[in-house]
């Protein structure tokens, strides 16, 4: 790229969007991470329209202005608990996006001018490539925003011969694409189509087949898909700030897909190949004797005045109750009666990486509270009440107890361990995962049956009174 305004505004950009990643790490930096991300992202965009010149401002426009107020919309509207497949579907716009644009790349009249033919077999590569990861990133994502929103079943699918059906696929891709290299325009063409097509199907094949349990995986592998196929998108259309940003969101994408894949113990191929955490759609029973025993708040406050020792595991069910002010309340009393209090957190809690850190910091939970599953299932024996507020598949015993579980082997939160647990739900429903869990029916743990709300606010006038 020549030195030029355009050049110099990509690379601040460029800076901006690696200050907002570094930000983004820490919850206490994480607002100035987002500061210097949208900064980057307005200066990115007024340097790509004033890059294109005059006569595109009005498509530009045309093309700009809906999709601002459409995206400010949705962005206002969503809940925090459907954001997992608002994300979902916005990686599908990049991924139809990057197919768009080789296909493009691919039809201008001027393709191949004055490159030499090392340049054009690197050309034809770049747009090949971008062709599969964006039909790849696009299909998947359609269908994982279906399953989340349950527009599609949450099981996965299993069709006879699947992993061979996957082979012939990327097989039938490879070929497409050393053809695709070697012949004229007019069949190259329908090499490039037929490659849309197959890898599509791929896409929704590989997704269509991964259980309930892995989504979180999906959804941060989707992530790293969108940032690799806006990379290829960038080096078809020669533009350095595309390439920079595709590669940050596709390797962060990545490291945070091996994140997850830690935290439930499975590996990346393991997750791929799918089927986990989820029988069929039922809820996989577990034998349990036993009854549960029900508590009413008043005998919740009392055993949390008695505690002096206090792990509070959020889940998924705080985020759908909005529990989340209510309980840093409840801490900050339980705190100023001299109780130590900490927020125990699973990876995978909720529905989003991170969701339960986003909902205690907008609830103000001070950050040295809040403490990651490793650092505190060693100390849970040594806790006197675990309050487990809309959690379920996190705090399951099942997965280090029964290795024929389907979500065996994940690692969990070892409430059972504490003195007393007390579960906040609304009834014996199962979790994401689709699995009985034997915790309620322990002797030591409590039920406090009702919305996870509601019950915290009780939880707060009992301990205030
Ligand atoms: P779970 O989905 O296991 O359980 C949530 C529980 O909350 C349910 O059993 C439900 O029981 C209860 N609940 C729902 N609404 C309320 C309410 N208003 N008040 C009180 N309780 C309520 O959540 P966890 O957080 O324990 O686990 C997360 C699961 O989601 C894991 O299986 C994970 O793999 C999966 N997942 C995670 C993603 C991520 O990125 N973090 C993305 C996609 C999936 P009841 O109806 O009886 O009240």
């Amino acid at each position: 790229m020549q030195p030029s305004p355009v050049a110099a505004a990509y690379l601040v950009a460029g800076i901006l969007f690696i200050l907002s990643l570094s930000g983004l790490s820490h919850p206490k930096r994480a607002k100035r991470g987002n500061m210097f991300g949208i900064v980057g992202m307005c200066i990115a965009l007024i340097a790509a329209a004033f890059g294109l010149g005059e006569g595109a401002y009005g498509w530009l426009a045309a093309a700009l202005l809906p999709a601002v107020v459409i995206g400010a919309v949705l962005a206002i509207r969503v809940k925090m608990t459907s954001m997992p497949q608002m994300v979902a579907i916005l990686h599908s716009f990049v991924g139809l996006a990057a197919v768009l644009v080789a296909i493009a790349t691919h039809l201008r009249p001027e393709n191949g001018l004055a490159l030499t033919d090392t340049e054009i077999a690197i050309h034809k590569i770049e747009i090949f490539v971008g062709v599969c990861i964006g039909a790849i990133t696009f299909t998947g994502s359609v269908v994982a925003f279906g399953k989340l929103q349950g527009l599609l079943s949450g099981k996965p699918l299993m069709l006879p011969a699947r992993h061979v059906l996957n082979l012939v696929m990327i097989v039938s891709t490879v070929w497409l694409g050393w053809e695709f290299t070697q012949a004229d325009p007019h069949r190259a063409t329908f090499l490039l189509l037929g490659a849309t097509a197959i890898t599509a199907m791929l896409g929704a094949h590989l997704v269509a087949g991964i259980g309930g349990a892995d989504m979180p995986v999906v959804v941060s592998m989707l992530n790293s898909y969108s940032g690799w196929a806006a990379a290829a998108a960038g080096f078809m259309l020669d533009n350095d700030l595309l390439i920079i940003t595709g590669a940050l969101v596709g390797s962060s994408g990545a490291i945070l897909s091996y994140i997850m894949c830690r935290g439930m113990n499975r590996s990346i191929v393991n997750v791929i190949l799918g089927g986990f955490g989820t029988e069929g759609g039922q809820v996989a029973r577990v034998r349990v004797d036993g009854e549960p025993t029900p508590i009413d708040a008043d005998a919740a406050v009392a055993m949390l005045k008695e505690a002096k020792r206090v792990v509070i595991v959020p889940g998924y069910g705080m985020a759908v109750a909005q529990a989340q002010h209510t309980v840093a309340k409840l801490v900050n009393l339980l705190t100023k009666r001299g109780i130590w209090v900490r927020f125990a957190i699973h990876p995978v809690a909720g529905r989003l990486p991170g969701h339960m850190n986003v909902l205690l910091a907008e609830a103000g939970v001070p950050y040295e509270l809040v403490v990651e599953m490793d650092h505190v299932n060693d100390d849970l024996p040594d806790v006197d009440v675990v309050l487990v507020i809309g959690a379920n598949d996190i705090v399951n015993p099942i997965a280090e107890e029964d290795p024929s579980s389907p979500i065996a082997g994940m690692p969990v939160l070892r409430v059972w361990t504490a003195g007393t647990v007390i579960v906040m739900k609304r009834g014996m429903a199962s979790g994401y995962a689709g699995v009985d869990n034997p915790l309620f029916y322990r002797k030591n743990t409590r039920m406090l049956f009702g919305d996870a709300k509601e019950t915290s606010d009780a939880l707060l006038a009992g301990l205030k009174a």
